[in-house]
């Protein structure tokens, strides 16, 4: 197995985007959705672990439900933000 870093963040808010894209009230386009990762992603400390590591780490606890109600929140703000200034809705 080849290891590489990863920021496991990167899982963590595109699954949570892609469990919450229904109620967000923005566009949720492939395109749309990863500019939204971005977005977030940009705003939260990123969380950086080899490729075994973070797949052990993502599986175990960090999803931990405050963490992903954050999470919900970061993007339903990130959604409201990026929603006005695209002409992609
Ligand atoms: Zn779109």
């Amino acid at each position: 197995m080849k290891y590489k870093l990863i920021n496991i963040m990167e899982d963590s808010v595109l699954s949570t985007i892609n469990k919450i894209a229904p109620q967000l009230n923005c566009c949720t386009c492939e395109k749309c959705k990863l500019d939204l990762a971005a977005y977030v992603l940009n705003r939260i400390p990123p969380k950086y672990a080899d490729s075994e590591k973070g797949s052990l780490y993502t599986r175990a606890n960090h999803l931990t439900a405050e963490f992903s109600n954050k999470l919900v929140m970061e993007i339903t703000q990130a959604a409201a933000d990026i929603g006005k200034a695209s002409g992609h809705n």
